[in-house]
């Protein structure tokens, strides 16, 4: 078999075997076939596509393209969660330790921020001490012994996707659903998962910018689950606004631990109860969404949640002071208020304006390996539907320098519209594929 007839079935829209699939991933993964050859591949596969078998098979060579992580003797059933990316997105640090408190293990494994989509592992390293590169073996003890892990892939797992996303990255090949379905549930699988909840974004700060392509994906990653033997749900929730009010690594750090104690904001409470509720259903810990939901509020009325979020940073080496005293987080030096300057109606607060500002204060990168400011970020006071008076505040820009800041200021403006016209509120959630 040669790489290039694989190359050129796809470019001609042929339907690629499992033997071509898995000679090329293979092939790919070893260096026998370059980097040429397999972004010419990628750019077949997105001006083509791919069936729903295809994709299975590319998700199944990828996650076989390295070691896989067995936790079924650790933990009665593996549930993961995953979120494709968004803006204020620091689900996962509240709701790890909230599905531990109902009784559900979770070792789960999290990414970087890259462009103006942040990531759990910047946010917990707001943290002095806290260590996000366990090795194999800490992670299973870890999980054995206190039921739950937030730390980054330091493992061997799915290679081939960790080389095929840097290549996707850099030649316009990142947008398409075969790719991505198959890039996100083959670290997954790779990572023991046998139950998964996705949190499929869609809006304007999402890779998925419609609706109806956040269910695509969503469906096909539900049945490449299915196919290869896992439970998956996924839900469809908006990402044309920020979630929460914080953007920024320290700022969602400060968030998630007061959404822990209660004290959250709405919107972000209301999501990490939705995705607990899943992945306690998936877990076998509730029958119905209900029932699975008063046990995860019951996790954050009891302070059982927050208790538990002690001990991961604890456990992790972590300083637990910052938890209790959220104030010690780092805090950037100049903080500006952004105000409105009308009246009327919130008809927008776009998200990936908002992130790309984030990224402009520093609290993000352009391309892998840049460094981050902690500190720095944006709290978004607005919601779509809001009422807002003249000289109210819309942000608070959190920067490190003046000018920065100015440019901060300018952005967030134009990330808002007001209205005098009657504007509806924006779902948190467009639906459950299962
Ligand atoms: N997240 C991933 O892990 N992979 C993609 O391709 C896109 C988002």
């Amino acid at each position: 078999m040669h790489a290039v007839d694989v190359i050129i079935k796809k470019r001609d829209g042929g339907v690629l075997t499992k033997a071509e699939i898995d000679f090329f991933i293979q092939g790919y993964t070893r260096g026998d076939i370059p980097d040429y050859q397999a972004a010419s591949w990628a750019m077949a596969v997105l001006l083509n596509g791919m069936t729903p078998e295809e994709t299975t098979n590319l998700t199944l060579a990828m996650a076989e393209s390295g070691e896989q992580l067995d936790l079924s003797g650790i933990v009665d059933i593996a549930v993961d969660k995953h979120s494709s990316g968004g803006v204020g997105d620091k689900t996962s640090i509240a709701v790890v330790p909230m599905v531990r408190a109902c009784g559900l293990p979770v070792g789960k494994m999290s990414g970087r921020g890259l462009g103006f989509s942040g990531g759990t592992l910047d946010k917990l390293e707001s943290i002095p001490g806290f260590r996000v590169d366990l090795t194999r073996e800490e992670f299973l003890d870890q999980l054995r012994t206190l039921g739950m892990v937030l730390t980054g892939q330091s493992m061997d797992l799915a290679p081939a996707d960790g080389k095929l996303y840097a290549l996707r990255d850099v030649t316009g090949t990142v947008p398409t659903i075969p790719l991505i379905a198959s890039s996100i549930m083959s670290k997954k699988i790779a990572a023991g998962a046998q139950a998964i909840v996705l949190d499929v974004k869609t809006g304007n700060g999402a890779f998925m910018k419609t609706v109806e392509d956040a269910r695509e994906l969503a469906e096909l990653m539900v049945s490449i689950g299915k196919l290869s033997g896992r439970n998956v749900v996924a839900l469809l929730s908006d990402m044309n606004q920020p979630l929460g009010v914080e953007v920024g690594n320290a700022l969602e750090m400060k968030e998630a631990i007061l959404t822990l104690k209660g004290e959250g904001p709405d919107d972000f409470a209301e999501h990490c109860l939705k995705v607990a509720s899943q992945m306690l259903i998936l877990g076998k810990k509730a029958k119905t969404e209900e029932s699975a939901r008063e046990m995860a509020q019951e996790a954050i009325t009891s302070g059982r949640g927050f208790e538990l979020l002690k001990k991961l940073i604890q456990a992790q080496g972590g300083d637990v002071s910052y938890i209790d005293d959220p104030g010690k987080l780092p805090q950037a030096p100049i903080k500006v208020d952004v105000i409105a300057e009308g009246s009327g109606v919130i008809s927008e607060v776009n998200a990936k304006t908002v992130g790309e500002t984030a990224v402009i204060l520093g609290a993000g990168r352009m391309k892998k390996g840049d460094s981050i400011d902690l500190a720095v970020g944006v709290s978004v006071y607005c919601k779509v539907n809001d009422m807002v008076e003249k000289g109210q505040r819309l942000f608070t820009v959190h920067a490190r320098n003046e000018a920065v800041c100015k440019e901060a200021e300018t952005r967030l403006r134009s990330a808002v519209k007001i209205t005098d016209k009657d504007v509806k509120p924006l779902p948190h959630f467009y639906g459950l594929v299962s």
